[in-house]
């Protein structure tokens, strides 16, 4: 296993995310590869935006969790204009989802949904990829149909 990085040098890695205390560990999960939400070590209820209290049973032991990055598109976008981003082509269209996780009803996640030439929609299976942005792993889905 590697050696994770403390606070100081993960703000390095990611210096233009809003990182918190409640968020660190889902972007040192990026590191890894990992999708790591939030989940309540009381309950097991998962949670995402990162929050440091379970919603459900108000406990404080909430902790960084892998997911499968198994799920559907719940939401779907497809951008054609945007803030310049690294690999982002809008001119083609760039598709955004929010993607339901199996782990639990009403876990999502957004990110970029990478379809190889195939019309992304609703309700399509997705698997979890992993990209470089800005010297960084980033999360996408990928259409699976
Ligand atoms: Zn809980």
């Amino acid at each position: 296993m590697s050696a994770l990085p403390d606070d100081a040098a993960l703000f390095e890695r990611f210096p233009g995310v809003g990182l918190d205390h409640d968020n660190k560990g889902l972007y040192r999960g990026f590191l890894e590869r990992e999708l790591r939400l939030n989940r309540c070590g009381a309950c097991g209820h998962w949670q995402h935006p990162s929050l440091p209290m379970c919603p459900r049973c108000w406990s404080t032991d909430v902790v960084a969790t892998p997911v499968s990055g198994r799920g559907e598109i719940y939401l779907l976008t497809v951008m054609h204009q945007g803030p310049p981003t690294p690999g982002v082509d809008y001119h083609s269209g760039y598709a955004v989802g929010s993607v339901e996780l199996v782990e639990q009803r009403g876990l999502r996640y957004t990110s970029a949904i990478r379809s190889d030439g195939i019309r992304p929609a609703i309700g399509m299976p997705v698997e979890l990829e992993w990209i470089e942005r800005s010297g960084a792993p980033f999360p996408v889905f990928a259409a699976r149909p």
